[in-house]
């Protein structure tokens, strides 16, 4: 899989740019003005910075430097409201990232909308790979196959680009941020890991309003834990045993539900903190009331919640999306046992920008 080199000074970290400034002898508070227009005042471009002395600007370009934020290409907008981008990296390459005003359904909290008439409130779903690997049976994503990784600085101007879109004032609006776009980020782990970091530190995103979903990369979800700074951790359980989530997760024959649990329980979590378990239900397959049985039991030692979504529906999926009463039966069995448990509502389903909706439908 092609890397791609960051050209761009976005997504460079305080340390990275301190050197520029040093190998152009500038002292060394240059940096700091540096970090400060590019993270927190967002700027798009060297010409704008204007704290900087006009010599050092042109200096920067003279060496092929740019702030470098991608370009939104499309913008789809639904009837409630999402917004679906497509935004285009330096090479070409696109992503989609979802912009959903008053809060995401559940995937942060409680499970209830954010509430807010205006949109004070809003979630900005995150790509973290152009395709993915993984090949879950259920996801559009998936079709694309991987094509590559998305650098820090590609999965954090996602986010700058559309705070610019929608002239987010992050003083005064409460924004959540989900990595549950395209891709798989525990495979991108350590580009994951930068972006989480300079959206913490630069862009003025606390990490317990960022929550990351991975399919279930075992090894890096013990990674994660050890982190100093991280998001919440949703996991995509999707199936109540082996044998289903073998057929429908192929990654499963690797790291299968005894070694997720296992970390799952290890999970250091935080005070309060509770990890959420995404759970697909797809018609006749995983949604019976056998099974949410066997997801009490695969869950009855993790503080956890569950988050239940019908399957979104799309071209060359070969399954179907369950009645709501079926859904509804599954959630009561876990919420019976004790086990929070949310239906996710879907959102912008009507311009593909539901959970494993995202695919680049226009180059
Ligand atoms: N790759 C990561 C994060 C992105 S997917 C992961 O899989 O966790 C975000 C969520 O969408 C996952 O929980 C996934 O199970 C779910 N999903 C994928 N395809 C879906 C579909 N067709 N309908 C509903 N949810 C889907
Ligand atoms: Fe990749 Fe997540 Fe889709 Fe699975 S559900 S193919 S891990 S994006």
């Amino acid at each position: 899989m092609a890397e791609l080199t960051q050209p761009g000074l976005l997504g460079l970290d305080f340390k990275e740019l301190s050197r520029i400034a040093q190998k152009h002898r500038q002292p060394e508070y240059r940096a700091r003005q540096l970090f400060e227009a590019i993270y927190p005042q967002r700027l798009a471009n060297l010409d704008s910075i204007s704290t900087l002395p006009r010599q050092f600007r042109a200096a920067l370009k003279e060496e092929g430097l740019e702030v470098g934020q991608p370009r939104i290409e499309k913008r789809f907008e639904s009837a409630d409201g999402t917004i679906r981008y497509l935004i285009a990296m330096s090479d070409g390459e696109t992503v989609e990232t979802v912009w959903m005003p008053e809060g995401d359904g559940g995937e942060m909290g409680d499970g209830s909308d954010a509430g807010g008439t205006d949109w004070d409130r809003a979630t900005i779903c995150v790509s973290s790979q152009v395709g993915c690997a993984v090949n879950c049976q259920f996801c559009l994503t998936a079709q694309l196959g991987i094509k590559r990784n998305l650098t820090a600085g590609e999965i954090v101007g996602q986010v700058v680009a559309v705070l610019n879109d929608r002239d987010v004032d992050m003083e005064r609006q409460r924004l959540n941020i989900v990595f549950m776009g395209m891709g798989e980020p525990f495979l991108n782990y350590e580009n994951f890991m930068k972006a989480v970091r300079l959206l913490v530190e630069g862009v003025g995103f606390p990490e317990s309003r960022m929550t990351v979903s991975t399919s279930g990369i075992v090894p890096r979800i013990v990674d994660f834990g050890a982190e100093p700074i991280r998001p919440k951790l949703a996991i995509s359980l999707n199936a109540s045993n082996d044998e289903i989530r073998n057929q429908i997760m192929p990654l499963n024959r690797k790291w299968n539900l005894g070694m997720l649990m296992q970390a799952a329980h290890d999970f250091p979590l935080r005070n309060r903190e509770r990890i959420t378990f995404e759970y697909v239900l797809l018609n006749g397959v995983n949604d019976a009331p056998e099974h949410a049985r066997e997801v009490v039991e695969l869950l009855r030692r993790i503080r956890c919640k569950v988050n239940l979504i019908a399957l979104n529906p799309g071209p060359g999926i070969v399954f179907a999306t369950p009645e709501e009463k079926r859904v509804h039966a599954f959630q009561q069995i876990l919420t019976q046992s004790g086990i929070p448990a949310f239906i996710r509502r879907p959102r912008g389903r009507d311009i593909y920008a539901a959970c494993g909706q995202l695919k680049r439908t226009v180059a």
